[in-house]
C-alpha cells in the first residue's frame, strides 16, 4: 500500500467512527485515504473497538493514532456491549444517545493538548450517527464533515424524515391500513416514494416511540440537525457514475450544504487482510474452495453484519439453494448461527457444491474471486459498493435500514440488481421461486444484468483513479482542508 510520510506539520484531522461494522469499516477506509494524502489523525475508539483499528495503525505508523477512551456508560446498554455487531435495529438509536456523551471527553482531550497551539485539530470527520461532534468541531475551531456510511440517496431520505417530521397517519377507523402509508420526497429528484416500513429504521423509531423515550428520541433527532444545519458538508461512500443524478440538483434541496463523493473506498481485497476481524475462514482456503468452479458460476450470500434471519426466512433459502442446484457460499453470522436447517450444510459440502461459513467471511476477497457470479446480498451500502467495484450483479434482499431505497436504486436506476424474492419484511419467500430467480440469474436470463454489473465496476475503477470523480473530489477535500491549517 502506498504510504505518505506525514511530517509533524500535516493537518490535523479527529474521526470519530460509530460502532457497528458497516458504519466503522467505510470511515477506517476513508481515514487510510487521508492519510495516504498526507494528513494526520487520531481515531476515537473504545477498548473493546480498537482491534479494528489495527490494519489502519499497521498501514500508516506515525500518521493515525487511537485515542481510547471507555465506552460511556448507559443503562439501555449492557456493560461490555460496545458495538451494534449483532443486536437487533433497536440498539441503533440507544448507541446514536450513548455516544453523544462522548463529547465531553473528547472535547477534554482535545483542550488539554499541550501541544494544540502549534498542532491544531483543523478538521473533524464524524459518522451521521454521530451529529454532536458537529457541533464539538465549531468549538474547537475546526471543520467538521459528516461521514456518510450509506449514498447519496440512503442519506437523503432520514435527513429528509428528521427534517421534516414526517408522520405516519393513525389507522383510520373504517378500512384504513397503516401499513400501505406512503411517504413521498418531491425534494429528491425522481421524487421517489417508499412506504413507511420501507424508510430508516431508526426515523420510525423516532416518530413512533414511547412517550417515556421522549429525551432519547429528541437526542436523536437532534444527531441528525446538527449535520445538516453545524458540518461543512456531506462525504459520502459513493461516485458519480452510481449517483450522479442526487448530486447534480442544488444540493440544498436535500438538505446537505456541500457534498463529496469519493467511493468505493474500500482496499482491493489483497490489501484487506483483517478487515473487520478475524474470518471463520482465510481468504486463501475460500479462494482454493472456489478455483475449480466456472467463472461466474458460484452465488455468495450474504446478509451483512447485523441481519438476523428466522430459522423460516432460512429454511426457504436453504430449500432454493439445493433445488436450484447452482453452486454457493452462505455466510451465516453469528447472530443467525441456530437457523440452518440440519444436515443442510452436510448434504452441501458432500455435493460438493456449497459451503456455509460460520460467522465472518472475508466478504472483499471473495467478491472478487472470478467463480463468483453473483451476490444474493440485504443491500447494506459497503457490500452493495463492493459488489460494484467487482463488477457482480446482486439479488436484493433488503430487509432493513436504508436497504430498501439501495435496492430500489441498484434494481430501477443502476439496473445491476434484480430482486430475490418480493420484499416481504421477514416473510419467507416461496423456495421454489427463489430457486428458479438463482437459476435464471447465472443462466442466460441473467446476461443483460452480468453486464451491466462489468460496465459498473470499470466506471468505479475509473472513478478512483486519476482523472477520475472520486479522486477528483478527494484531493479537492484534501486540498481544503489543508487551507483551513
Ligand atoms: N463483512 C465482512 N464479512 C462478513 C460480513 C460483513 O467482511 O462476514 C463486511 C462487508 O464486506 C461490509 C460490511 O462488513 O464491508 C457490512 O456492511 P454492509 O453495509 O454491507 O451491511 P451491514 O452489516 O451494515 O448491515
Amino acid at each position: 500500500m502506498e504510504t505518505a510520510a506525514a511530517p509533524t506539520t500535516a493537518p490535523h484531522v479527529l474521526v470519530v467512527p460509530f460502532p457497528a461494522q458497516g458504519h466503522t469499516l467505510p470511515l477506517l477506509d476513508f481515514a487510510g485515504l487521508l492519510a495516504t494524502r498526507g494528513l494526520r489523525l487520531t481515531v476515537v475508539t473504545s477498548p473493546a473497538n480498537l482491534p479494528l483499528l489495527s490494519p489502519l495503525l499497521a498501514a500508516h505508523p506515525g500518521a493515525v493514532r487511537p485515542l481510547t477512551l471507555p465506552f460511556p456508560s448507559n443503562s439501555s446498554i449492557p456493560p461490555g456491549l460496545e458495538s451494534t455487531r449483532g443486536c437487533p435495529p433497536e440498539y441503533f438509536p440507544v448507541f446514536i444517545h450513548a455516544l453523544t456523551a462522548l463529547r465531553e471527553p473528547v472535547r477534554a482531550w482535545a483542550r488539554s493538548r499541550p501541544s494544540s497551539d502549534d498542532d491544531p485539530i483543523v478538521a473533524v470527520v464524524a459518522d451521521f450517527f454521530c451529529g454532536w461532534a458537529q457541533p464539538l468541531a465549531r468549538e474547537l475551531g475546526a471543520v467538521g464533515l459528516v461521514f456518510s456510511p450509506s449514498g447519496v440517496l440512503g442519506a437523503a431520505v432520514p435527513h429528509s424524515l428528521f427534517r421534516r417530521l414526517v408522520r405516519r397517519p393513525a389507522a383510520a377507523a373504517e378500512g384504513g391500513d397503516k401499513e400501505s402509508f406512503v411517504v413521498t420526497f418531491p425534494a429528491i429528484p425522481g421524487e421517489p416514494a417508499y412506504q413507511w416500513r420501507e424508510v430508516s429504521m431508526v426515523y420510525r423509531w423516532y416518530a413512533e416511540g414511547r412517550e417515556e423515550d421522549e429525551q432519547v428520541r429528541e437526542l436523536v433527532r437532534q444527531n441528525f440537525l446538527w449535520n445538516l444545519h453545524d458540518s461543512w458538508g456531506f462525504v459520502f461512500n459513493s461516485f458519480k457514475a452510481l449517483e450522479g443524478r442526487y448530486l447534480e440538483q442544488p444540493l440544498e434541496d436535500l438538505g446537505f450544504r456541500r457534498a463529496w463523493a469519493v467511493g468505493p473506498v474500500a482496499p482491493d481485497a489483497d490489501a484487506a487482510g483483517a478487515r473487520g476481524g478475524e474470518a471463520a475462514v482465510a481468504a486463501a482456503s475460500l479462494g482454493a474452495w472456489l478455483d475449480p468452479f466456472p467463472e461466474g458460476s458460484v452465488v455468495y450470500v450474504s446478509f451483512g453484519s447485523q441481519a438476523v434471519l428466522t430459522p423460516a426466512v432460512a429454511a426457504a433459502l436453504a430449500e432454493a439453494l439445493e433445488r436450484s442446484a447452482v453452486p454457493f457460499v452462505w455466510v451465516v453470522s453469528a447472530g443467525s448461527s441456530g437457523v440452518v436447517p440440519e444436515t443442510f450444510e452436510a448434504r452441501a459440502a458432500e455435493a460438493g457444491r456449497g459451503m456455509v461459513v460460520r460467522g465472518w467471511a472475508p466478504q472483499l476477497a471473495t467478491l472478487r474471486h472470478p467463480a463468483v457470479g453473483w451476490f444474493m446480498t440485504h443491500c447494506g451500502w459497503n457490500s452493495v459498493l463492493e459488489a460494484a467495484a467487482a463488477g457482480v450483479p446482486m439479488l436484493a434482499w433488503p430487509m432493513t435500514a436504508d436497504q430498501f431505497v439501495n435496492a430500489r436504486l441498484l434494481v430501477d436506476e443502476a439496473r445491476v440488481a434484480v430482486p430475490a424474492c418480493a420484499w416481504g419484511f421477514g416473510v419467507a419467500p416461496d423456495p421454489g421461486e427463489l430457486a428458479t430467480v438463482l437459476a435464471d440469474a447465472v443462466g442466460e436470463k441473467g446476461r443483460d444484468v452480468r453486464a451491466r454489473a462489468k460496465e459498473l465496476a470499470a466506471e468505479a475503477a475509473r472513478a478512483v483513479k486519476p482523472g477520475g470523480s472520486s479522486y477528483a473530489d478527494l484531493d479537492g477535500l484534501v486540498q481544503e482542508i489543508r487551507n483551513v491549517h
